[in-house]
């Protein structure tokens, strides 16, 4: 948990799980008392098929419930993973013929059961535009997804298809998760998100996560907001998470000047031109490690 400048409490969070009841290495005790220690107030247990339930552990951290639902066979047909995230009982899905029926059905069943659909790693899973825009009620998909990166794997990063649905209009919340399965270096507490809520209970971080309350990090701290009556972009970073660069991703496609680049970068203002459609932000501090907002529609 972090307190920003206003004084206003962000909770920290992995969205994307898994453990020994599937291909994960750590138990979910081992694993819960893995990501206490590294300061996460919350954490959503997402084993392929297995439904965790809701609870909060004996050293205080939220448990949400989860589980990942996968479906379709090869990229063509279509790679859909969609993880349920907080639901009050199990949603009751079922494997399906045909993939994207099957994940609109397992949308459809995560939100009866009082949970949030999150389209998981659409780079990861080669998801083309035409396989992404006919799903109904994502809530959220994942910006990065930290076990698609080294050392075992590839296409972590999903800006470009977010870009590409935000650019014909659709606007899903946008998560930093691990999708942890080995517990190493780069995919154990890596990549999170920091949610805003009252307090960090079950009906709070969902509220908040439907809100858009949140932004994602590994690392950064990000206040990144877009003021429509002056149509432009206002960044602040802190100094001592010394930022080298603030870029803003937009639809104009020309732009020229969209990068500030320096060493402890604290402000910055983006103005748009009037051609753009959204803008979303993403930094990067002196190790590397990004901070992503998220995608504003203009
Ligand atoms: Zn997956
Ligand atoms: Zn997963």
């Amino acid at each position: 948990m972090i307190r920003d400048r206003n004084g206003c409490i962000w909770y920290k969070g992995n969205l994307h799980t898994h453990t020994t009841l599937s291909d994960g290495r750590l138990t979910p005790e081992e694993s819960a008392a893995l990501y206490r220690a590294r300061g996460y107030d919350f954490l959503a247990f997402t084993d392929h098929w297995k439904p965790s339930e809701n609870r909060v552990d004996e050293s205080g951290l939220l448990l949400l419930s989860g589980a990942e639902y996968d479906f379709g066979r090869n990229v063509r047909e279509g790679v859909y993973h969609v993880v349920a995230i907080g639901c009050e009982r199990d949603p009751q899905i079922t494997r399906a013929e045909s993939s994207v029926e099957g994940a609109q059905a397992a949308i459809d069943k995560i939100h009866e059961a009082g949970g949030l659909a999150d389209l998981a790693h659409p780079a990861w899973s080669m998801n083309s535009l035409d396989q992404l825009l006919p799903l109904r009620g994502v809530d959220l998909t994942e910006i990065f997804n930290s076990v698609s990166d080294l050392p075992r794997n590839c296409r972590p990063y999903s800006g470009g298809e977010i870009d590409r649905l935000a650019a014909r209009g659709v606007f899903w919340k946008t998560a930093a998760v691990d999708d942890t399965h080995w517990y190493g270096e780069l995919d154990a507490a890596r990549s999170f998100v920091y949610v805003k809520a009252e307090e960090c209970t079950r009906e709070a971080v969902l509220a908040a996560l439907r809100r858009g309350d949140f932004y994602s990090s590994q690392g950064p701290r990000l206040d990144a907001r877009f003021d429509r009556s002056t149509n432009a972009v206002r960044v602040r970073c802190e100094a001592e998470d010394d930022i080298r660069s603030i870029v803003y991703f937009t639809d104009a496609v020309w732009t020229n000047h969209r990068a500030d680049v320096g060493e402890r970068l604290t402000e910055s203002v983006f103005r748009l031109t009037g051609r753009e459609t959204f803008v979303r932000v993403e930094v990067r501090d002196a190790a590397g490690r990004y901070a992503w907002s998220q995608t504003f529609a203009v």
